[in-house]
């Protein structure tokens, strides 16, 4: 589904260049479940956004479903990024002004659904997500986590084949945390491709998979199963 090859990242600030990501090798295959995982500016957000086509890579290879991204012009990146992918933010990035099921309704407006088409498929999303009867709420009357809850699924209702999460638990408590992280896991269980970026180890230990950046590498990649084992060693 991803494969990144040999992914070089550096910004620009005047005169002096931050190398961020230093040559990151990457694959997830459909149906994971991935953490990505480092201290405070180890290049997570900056990963997430090259692969959520957000951002652009220096050098190195990026395929996503067997589709080369690179050198896209903006027309048919915007499409792709339509087309592949789903976003979760910390901040929830709601539309303070429109309800809960317009607003998981939106991506489909953008793909030019009928109306009726958008309130079930808007309504269905809701009702994965545990919302059903908050569906004419504004976000304004929301907790975090049910915020976090629409969020998810206004990323989905667009069907897309791989759903990237940044830090979506970093503004809630822990028992909502976990909360979002049970409807993310039971997304995953019906087949949707996942990665999820946090700094909470006890978030990364709900993925499958357990993705270490460190000082712009990957130095770490194990299933959840050996990174619990490895702790008792
Ligand atoms: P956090 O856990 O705090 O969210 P992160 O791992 O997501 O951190 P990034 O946001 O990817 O880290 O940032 C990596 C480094 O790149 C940081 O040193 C950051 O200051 C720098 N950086 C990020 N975005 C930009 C930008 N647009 N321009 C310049 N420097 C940037
Ligand atoms: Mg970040």
């Amino acid at each position: 589904m991803i494969e990144i090859k040999d992914l070089h990242k550096s910004y620009q600030m005047g005169s002096n260049s931050l190398h961020v990501l230093k040559g990151i090798d990457f694959s997830v295959k459909e149906g994971e479940l991935v953490a990505i995982m480092g201290s405070s500016g180890s290049g997570k957000s900056t990963l997430l956004n090259i692969l959520g086509m957000l951002d652009e890579a220096d050098s190195g290879s990026y395929f996503l479903d067997n589709v080369p991204i690179k050198g896209l012009n903006e027309t048919k990146a915007a499409q792709y990024r339509n087309k592949f992918l789903g976003f979760v933010f910390q901040s929830f990035n709601l539309i303070n002004y429109k309800t809960a099921l317009e607003n998981v309704a939106l991506p489909l407006y953008y793909q030019r659904k009928k109306r009726k088409e958008r309130t079930e498929k808007a309504m269905n999303y809701l009702g994965k997500v545990g919302l059903s009867e908050w569906a004419t709420h504004l976000p304004s009357e929301l907790s975090g986590g049910q915020k976090q809850r629409v969020a998810i699924a206004r990323a989905l209702a667009a069907d897309p084949k791989v759903l990237l999460a940044d830090e979506p638990t970093g503004a809630l408590d822990s028992k909502t945390s976990y909360e979002v992280m049970d409807i993310i896991q039971s997304i995953n269980d019906e087949g949707k491709t996942i990665l999820v970026v946090t700094h909470e180890p006890d978030i990364a230990d709900m993925c499958k998979r357990i993705v270490h950046l460190k000082d712009g590498v990957i130095v770490e990649d194990k299933k959840v199963e050996q990174v619990r084992a490895s702790q008792y060693v």
